[in-house]
């Protein structure tokens, strides 16, 4: 029986890095670290979504797999369902497997081309001990694939004779089929048009009210993780700077980091239309974050002498507000100006 209490948190991660060695090789550049998470913490509860939003190489794939344990942390921990799973063995591991699952963003690249839908799907299921014998597992692969919104038929077909949505209805389909509690999307409607994007994001809130389960959406597309989640993460060079309810993200955000990614967000109501903030430069390289707060080089409001010396802790702002700024008081919520046009 699981330890677990009503009021543990599903998934409740501490301090977590993955820090990783680059270079070192004959002939190529002395070995350098890479922080790719460097010291994140939050918790999760049961049946809810953090989204988890930041430009591509801020880390927060990595830090979802670490997560999962499919990439090695190198600090921190992690406690699901009440245990610390940080230092399980792969054996341990193996039971726990069936509860936390991960949808890619290419479920293509996670199918095998020569397994058919059916024996993928059901593959899942034995491996886990859920089904008891061929016909069992041929109704429970159907009722699966009815439940994601695919045709019977789509048992016998291989994965390159579906379209992208439907290949993600597939990797959501062999994702539930070990009756998961929580699941890693990570960029699960990224490489989907639009109207798709809206009808797999309706799939995993129905799932979600259905089954209870619990999300950590991980993408860089911030209206469509305020359309998935209860709270979010916004996560800069492998940390979190700002995490709120999402309720609270248009009106209450700080960070100049969250600022500019809203105002980078298209509005068609001008009265809610902001102000495009204007970033200077790409996001520095993980190998050498710039020192102090690792926005400071492109932040609109950066105080020398102080962003650029001291690295701001996550504190808490307001009701379940986190941030890292020295200056957060001094912004004014949600943004201070509106764009006249
Ligand atoms: Fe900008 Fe300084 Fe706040 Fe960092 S700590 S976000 S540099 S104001």
């Amino acid at each position: 029986m699981s330890s677990a209490t009503a009021t543990t948190p599903l998934l409740a991660i501490d301090d977590l890095a993955v820090h990783f060695s680059s270079g070192g090789g004959f002939l190529s550049a002395p070995k350098q670290t890479v922080y790719a998470v460097d010291g994140v913490s939050f918790s999760l509860a049961a049946g809810e979504t953090l989204g988890l939003v930041g430009e591509s190489g801020c880390g927060k794939s990595t830090l979802g797999r670490a997560i999962l344990r499919l990439i090695e942390p190198t600090r921190g921990a992690i406690r699901f369902e009440g245990q610390d799973i940080t230092r399980f063995s792969q054996s341990e591991l193996r039971p726990l497997r069936r509860r936390m699952q991960i949808v890619f963003q290419d479920p293509y690249g996670s199918l095998n081309p020569r397994m058919t839908v059916r024996a993928a799907i059901g593959e899942a299921m034995r491996v886990h001990g859920l089904v008891k014998g061929p016909t069992q597992e041929q109704e429970r692969v159907a009722a699966l694939l009815a439940r994601v919104g695919l045709r019977e038929d789509a048992m016998s077909r291989y994965p390159h004779e579906f379209s992208g949505g439907q290949r993600q209805r597939i990797g959501i389909a062999r994702a539930l089929a070990v009756e998961p509690r929580f699941i890693v999307a990570d960029e699960p409607v990224s490489a989907l048009d639009v109207s798709i994007q809206a009808q797999i994001v309706n799939l995993l809130l129905d799932l979600q009210d259905e089954l209870g389960l619990s999300y950590l959406f991980v993408a860089h597309d911030l209206k469509v993780v305020e359309l998935m989640s209860h709270r979010i993460a916004v996560m800069y060079l492998g940390r979190i700077v700002e995490l709120l309810p999402r309720q609270d993200l248009a009106a209450r955000a700080r960070h100049p980091y969250t600022l500019a990614l809203q105002s980078a967000v298209p509005e068609v109501d001008p009265k809610k239309r902001k102000k495009r903030i204007l970033l200077a430069g790409d996001v520095p390289s993980p190998i050498a974050p710039p020192p102090g707060c690792a926005f400071h080089p492109r932040c609109p409001i950066a105080e020398k002498g102080l962003c650029d010396r001291e690295r701001p802790v996550l504190r808490e702002l307001g009701p379940r507000h986190q941030i890292a700024c020295h200056l957060a008081e001094k912004v004014a919520p949600g943004g201070a100006e509106h764009a006249s046009d």
